[in-house]
């Protein structure tokens, strides 16, 4: 067969033939459910041969049925070499030495032609290949450690990137990129929090919604962003660095406790929630929201504690919750639970004997709130003081997902329950804050002029 028809055989392979086309033509196609317009993609080893896959300007690939298809007509020829080719990265003895840790994601990812489906390939080349404004920041060294989407991501893979970070700050790195799958980079970014304590560097994670192939990418930019912020900032936390607003005007770095990922499509998807943002970041500058943060330092002083329970459960409330859940923990010998409450953190009534039980087994249970902006408040309702009064304890304005990372992170260390307690309610990098400032929930969260736009449409 020839290599314009690779991967395609049977019916879809009849069709491309009958009408002329080949892979990688441009095509207009007619077909009883409209028309389309595309390049004609390599076939999948894994799909069926009843389709034929074309890849819309907008980047998306859809599956045409050969059934459908009335008419096709090639009116342009576009071969794409989804290989990037590796350079050498160039380094110079007056640019700080970054160095970047993959873990896996879209960031480090191509689509790859045989399986139709969007891979991890991580490269130190390819990276400078795809990028080569990283060598007017910095000398940027990397390591693959994981090439993982990153649903993979867990405690295994957490402590052996800490004990990575540890040893790089002890090599005399000047700051570490962290490259990631977004769809996790709040719980890996709150263990890397918790597991590396007082880092001199800035530590700086990054990751893209939009694969590297496809026009809207925010791989590059928020490279370059993270890769200036890794070699420039003075910001020595954990951090997440990702677009900030809808357009590419600047990335936002988010503290490694108060970040989310909120959106599960747009590029400027991750928020700071329940206070603003650590910083902008554009090609040019750094600019600091505010000052309470840990500026870097010459030491290569760092605690790492790698340590994680994993028979710890983050268990979303939502009405009508069976019991059977919690007693199903208890038998399972679980240590600690995290609950996702309603408003103030409330559950209800029929869950309170199981959680009695599980309290008086030594289980500890936790309450953050689902709202995910403001405190746990348990004194307000009758709920909640039944609650407490069942052993229940509030982690103030905890989100969620830190108080799961942190209570396995606190149990990893002790069963002693007073010290788990004390771990879990000692704000250790703003994972609990005093106050939520009043004007953080709207301000500087990047949705500011789409917002704007949106009210001058009706208030005038
Ligand atoms: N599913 C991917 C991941 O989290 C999505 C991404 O990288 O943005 O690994």
């Amino acid at each position: 067969m020839s290599d314009l028809f690779k991967g395609y055989k049977g019916r879809a392979l009849h069709v491309l033939k009958n009408f002329n086309v080949r892979v990688w033509s441009e095509a207009k196609i007619k077909t009883t459910r409209g028309d389309f317009q595309g390049i004609v993609l390599p076939r999948s080893e894994t799909d069926d041969d009843r389709h034929i896959v074309l890849k819309l300007s907008t980047g998306y690939n859809i599956g045409i049925a050969v059934d459908t298809i009335q008419d096709m007509q090639e009116y342009g020829y576009k071969e794409a070499h989804y290989k990037i080719p590796e350079r050498e990265f160039p380094t110079s003895p007056d640019k700080r030495n970054v160095k970047m840790l993959g873990t896996g994601g879209t960031i480090a990812s191509r689509l790859d032609y045989r399986t139709g489906a969007v891979i991890p390939a991580f490269s130190p080349g390819e990276l400078y290949g795809a990028v080569p404004e990283l060598a007017d920041i910095c000398n940027l060294s990397t390591e693959k450690l994981f090439a993982v989407f990153s649903e993979n991501m867990g405690p295994t893979q957490y402590k052996v990137l800490a004990q990575a970070i540890g040893e790089e700050i002890k090599k005399g790195t000047d700051g570490i990129i962290i490259g990631h799958g977004t769809d996790t980079m709040h719980h890996t970014a709150s263990a890397i929090s918790f597991m590396v304590q007082n880092p001199p560097i800035p530590i700086v994670m990054v990751g893209s919604q939009r694969s590297s192939d496809r026009p809207s990418s925010d791989a590059a930019l928020n490279l370059i962003h993270a890769t200036t912020t890794a070699a420039e900032s003075d910001i020595a936390e954990v951090m997440v660095c990702m677009f900030g607003p809808t357009s590419d005007e600047y990335g936002l770095l988010h503290r490694g406790t108060r970040v989310r990922k909120m959106h599960s499509s747009y590029r400027s998807t991750f928020r700071t929630i329940g206070d603003i943002p650590l910083a902008m970041v554009n090609r040019e500058k750094i600019t600091p929201l505010r000052q309470d943060y840990n500026r870097r330092r010459n030491d290569r002083n760092v605690t790492i504690v790698p340590v994680f329970e994993e028979r710890v459960s983050l268990l979303y409330y939502y009405p009508n919750m069976h019991p059977d859940i919690i007693e199903a923990m208890i038998d399972l010998d679980y240590k600690g639970i995290v609950i996702a409450g309603t408003g103030l953190g409330h559950v209800n009534k029929p869950l309170y004997p199981a959680i009695k039980r599980a309290v008086e087994k030594g289980i500890v249970v936790y309450m953050t709130v689902q709202t995910l902006w403001g405190y746990v408040h348990m004194f307000v309702y009758d709920t909640g003081r039944d609650l407490m009064s069942l052993g229940i304890i509030p982690t103030e304005n905890m989100l969620p997902e830190v108080a799961y990372i942190k209570l396995g992170w606190a149990l990893g260390q002790t069963s002693n329950l007073d010290e788990v307690k004390e771990i879990m309610l000692t704000p250790i990098c703003d994972e609990i804050t005093e106050r939520e400032p009043y004007n953080g929930y709207l301000i500087y969260q990047g949705g500011i002029p789409e917002v704007e736009e949106f009210i001058k449409q009706f208030h005038k």
